[in-house]
């Protein structure tokens, strides 16, 4: 058969990442690859109990198809969690909020429009944005987030601007008070929309971050949010909020996408956060991720001393970031961590443009306590064999 591709699927490609993490599925590896969050938080009993009261309760309804816009009940949960006034019309469920990034693409890109993105950015953002054939302009960022003099020498013309201010996917930064309150103040005034995109917001270890940059002006961002890290990302539920005037064109991708996000799991997760759930549950979630970030940061002082390895303190979420010294490329040290039995995402591929290869992402959440020990100390002598020390 002589199968003509559309231009877009040229556009679709594997993931890098997808394929640079192929060598870590071996069996015994210490992978602090993922972005997997802890299946020791996933409330299972707590699901089977309003799996079964859903049945029982509405089992006709929640198996007959549903409104696109999602099931009301839990779009005013959300509205009602934000640290914002949002009417619950504008709240549109998501299936996961990488299907928030997909219908944001296809609203707002057309080939060649400019999209401003950090430095690095979530990778996921980038593969979503890709078909609509953007052209993607990396902002300079910081430890604080992107940095507001370049976002401006950059703003025109651009149709939006994607950011990560909390603990971010793939530095763990967050972007601090100061430099919300310029980055909120300087694309309102260059007419530039902001996606923001919060999955780990409420992740946070000793303090909650700042508020949203949507907070601070709801007209000119769209918010993603999601369920993933808070209850279990099998789930595929997120949601996004977005000022009246694109709302409908939202919606109108979104029924052309999935009809609506699967109502059974809108209508069970709407009954596990019944009684304030969440304001238990995501507690643990916290704490138990706060002590492997501090076994992580403990490992990486006690093994990497005397090298120049660098990395940052995340305040919340899953992901630690690290620059090797001068000279290591993480993609060709990663075949070398894995034959001693650990896995790390290089850090490359998360750049727009050009990628900094000294750099990775490490998450702290899915191995235990031990295994981090296990595999920072097996990572630090790869490191040490390259560097012939
Ligand atoms: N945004 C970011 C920054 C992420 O890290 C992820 C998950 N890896 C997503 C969006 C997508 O999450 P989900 O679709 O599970 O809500």
């Amino acid at each position: 058969m002589n199968w003509k591709l559309a231009a877009r699927a040229a556009k679709m490609n594997p993931s890098v990442l997808r394929e640079i993490l192929k060598v870590t599925e071996r069996p015994g590896i210490i992978s602090l690859a993922g972005g997997l969050p802890s299946p020791k938080t996933f409330p299972i009993q707590a699901f089977a109990d309003a799996c079964a009261e859903v049945l029982h309760n509405d089992g006709q309804a929640a198996l007959q198809y549903a409104a696109s816009e999602g099931y009301a009940p839990l779009r005013q949960a959300v509205a009602d969690m934000l640290p914002w006034n949002v009417d619950p019309a504008q709240v549109l469920i998501t299936t996961g909020s990488q299907q928030g990034l997909d219908l944001v693409a296809k609203v707002l890109i057309d080939p060649g429009s400019k999209v401003l993105v950090e430095t690095p950015t979530y990778l996921g953002a980038l593969q979503a944005f890709g078909p609509m054939e953007p052209n993607p302009v990396s902002v300079a960022s910081d430890d604080e987030g992107v940095i507001v003099e370049d976002l401006v020498a950059k703003a025109k013309d651009g149709r939006f601007i994607y950011l990560l201010p909390n603990f971010q996917n793939p530095t763990g930064r967050t972007m601090t008070e100061a430099r919300r309150a310029a980055v909120s103040v300087a694309a309102a005034a260059a007419g530039l929309p902001i996606v923001e995109d919060n999955p780990y917001g409420e992740l946070w270890f000793d303090e909650a971050p700042p508020l949203p940059l949507t907070a601070r002006n709801p007209e000119g961002c769209i918010y993603l949010g999601s369920f993933s890290k808070v209850l279990a990302p099998g789930l595929r539920l997120g949601f996004l909020v977005a000022p009246k005037a694109i709302f409908p064109k939202l919606l109108q991708a979104k029924q052309a996408v999935d009809l609506h996000t699967p109502i059974f799991t809108q209508r069970m997760v709407s009954a596990v956060m019944k009684d304030n759930f969440l304001e238990r549950h995501v507690p643990t979630i916290r704490a138990l991720y706060k002590r492997q970030r501090d076994a992580m940061m403990a490992a990486l002082t006690r093994e990497m001393a005397g090298l120049d390895v660098k990395f940052n303190a995340p305040k919340g979420g899953m992901f630690l970031w690290a620059r090797l010294p001068e000279g290591i490329d993480t993609v060709a040290l990663l075949p070398k961590a894995v034959e001693r039995n650990v896995a790390f995402v290089p850090g490359a591929p998360f750049y727009a443009d050009q990628g900094d290869p000294r750099t990775l992402r490490l998450s702290f959440v899915t191995a235990s306590v031990e295994e981090i020990d296990t595999a920072i100390s097996a990572l630090a002598l790869t490191l040490r064999e390259e560097l012939a020390l």
